[in-house]
């Protein structure tokens, strides 16, 4: 299955199977894993059934019971996130292998995603309640109560592709501070990443049964996870489609959901171009475009379009498509060919209704070229939907108004950049914005991972981020004393 020269760059154990209840497990069907960019076979992971499922439910419904410090919880987490900086190479080499990111762009991602262990682990520090006023009220008196963040129980977290660790470790490591058990079931393209990451938690501490990670299929083993009585909240990180799935399946529980984007950004007649230019070539074929936060729609001042276009049009072709293996590598694959081949199909689509193609457009196997459109009409899927791949689509304004409400006339919310000097102006655009955040200055590519992180309408449900995901996991749970008179 793995060569030598593979195991180099692996964790210490190659990760392969499930684990619930304890225990590693090879189970009666597999899943194979393949690179995107040449097909070779980089592992073999178990394919859950839904009598798996219940069986992994059940068992970390049964583990979370046990008592398990808030202390402990929090060395465990700061070990773990110490332990994923040592096997950072191996990490990236893997995650590299089975998903769609360049090296560079792996390494990166590790680095986050220890810091977002980090993150967790001093969360511990804020798992405070509150006391209650209840001598605001007659009937308060000879009372005295407060209430404390309580862990929900199980949590189901179910992860996409594109970031294969760090939207994991999003998912954990706020999932187990807050005192939860958790039931992970990650990407059929990239398990391998969050099985390793399993096993950095184990190695660093955490009580074996409070952890499952179930690679298999969305429709079968995710929606029996969703859907099992004793979970108690689903996060959920996905498309939309399959959210709505997940929401209908999951019934009625508590749900977070991170969803898709369709990421516009505004240059206004003031803003310094070159560097306008610059972040949004970075930001729409970051990772090939495949990231909820890629530029995907620019709305330009007419007196800047043609410049701005250029520039980026320039860019786009001077990245070099290729090898994700190669440090050289601006931009690697999609996630499979048939990513690729809708990608292309959109564009032509959005060509032969007018869309003028300043740059790309090119495709072979997985690959894409980043690819730039100007001229593009309204319906074109390659601004009303979320395209997931390396296009953006440049459209010229004379009317502020008119451009923010353009960035606005879409299902989707997740985050917007706004170029501009004035400040005036660029609060009264932030403010008409309707999505999760704006970014002054920058594009829509840009997160930390402890800030407030979700969207509104098809973007998603509830926030994430460390705080926030922290606060969705626990409830609140009061207790009053009557005071003997
Ligand atoms: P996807 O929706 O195809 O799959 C995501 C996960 O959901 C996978 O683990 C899949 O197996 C599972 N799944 C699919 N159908 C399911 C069902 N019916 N029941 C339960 N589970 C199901 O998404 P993807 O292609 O892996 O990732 C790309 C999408 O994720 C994009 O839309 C992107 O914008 C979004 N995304 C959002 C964020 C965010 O934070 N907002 C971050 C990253 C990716």
């Amino acid at each position: 299955m793995l060569s030598a020269a593979d195991c180099a760059v692996l964790p210490v154990t190659a990760p392969s199977g499930a684990f619930w209840a304890g225990q590693w497990r090879r189970t009666a069907r597999e899943l194979e894993v393949h690179d995107p960019q040449d097909g070779t076979l980089v592992g073999v992971v178990a394919d859950v059934t839904p009598a798996e499922v219940d069986d992994a439910v059940r068992a970390v419904a049964a583990a979370q019971q046990a008592s398990w410090p808030l202390w402990q919880r929090r060395e465990v987490l700061a070990a773990a996130a110490g332990l994923l900086g040592e096997r950072a190479e191996a990490f990236a080499g893997l995650m590299s292998r089975e998903g769609s990111k360049t090296l560079t762009e792996a390494r990166r991602e590790v680095a986050r995603a220890s810091e977002t262990l980090r993150l967790s682990a001093e969360e511990a520090g804020r798992l405070v309640g509150q006391t209650l006023p209840l001598g605001d009220t007659a009937r308060g008196a000879g009372r005295i109560g407060w209430w404390t963040p309580e862990p929900v129980g199980v949590v189901a977290a179910i992860t996409p592709f594109n970031d294969p660790l760090n939207l994991v470790a999003h998912k954990l490591g706020p999932a187990l501070i807050a005192g939860n058990g958790v039931v992970l079931k990650p990407a059929e393209a990239t398990p391998l990443t969050a099985l390793a990451l399993i096993e950095v938690l184990l190695d660093a501490g955490v009580p074996s049964g409070r952890v499952a990670v179930l690679p298999g299929r969305g429709e079968e083993a995710g929606r029996a996870l969703v859907s099992h009585p004793l979970v108690d909240l689903v996060s959920f990180t996905g498309g939309w489609s399959s959210g709505d799935a997940v929401a209908r399946a999951a019934g009625a529980k508590r749900t977070v959901m991170e969803l898709g984007g369709n990421c516009p950004v505004l240059v206004l007649r003031d803003a310094d171009v070159a560097a306008a230019a610059a972040a949004i070539v970075s930001g729409a074929f970051g990772a090939a475009g495949q990231n909820c936060l890629s530029v995907q729609r620019v709305y330009v001042h007419a007196s800047l379009a043609r410049r701005l276009t250029t520039f980026v049009a320039e860019s786009a072709r001077a990245l070099r498509v290729g090898d994700k293996a190669d440090p050289r590598t601006d931009v690697g694959p999609l996630i499979d060919d048939a990513a690729a081949v809708r990608v292309q199909s959109w564009v032509s689509e959005a060509r032969d209704s007018g869309a003028v193609l300043e740059a790309g457009g090119r495709r072979e196997g997985a690959f894409h070229w980043p690819t730039v459109l100007t001229g593009v009409p309204a319906s074109a899927r390659v601004l009303t939907e979320e395209v997931f791949g390396p296009v953006v689509s440049i459209t010229s304004f004379t009317e502020l108004d008119r451009a923010v409400q353009q960035a606005n006339d879409t299902a989707y919310g997740l985050q917007a950049g706004v170029f501009t000097r004035e400040i005036d102006t660029a609060l009264q655009a932030a403010a008409a914005l309707r999505v999760g955040a704006v970014m002054l200055n920058d594009t829509s590519d840009f997160r930390i991972d402890a800030m407030p992180f979700g969207g509104r309408g098809r973007s998603g449900v509830g926030r994430e981020g460390v705080h926030d995901a922290v606060v969705a996991m626990t409830e609140p749970k009061v207790t009053l004393v009557r005071v003997a008179a």
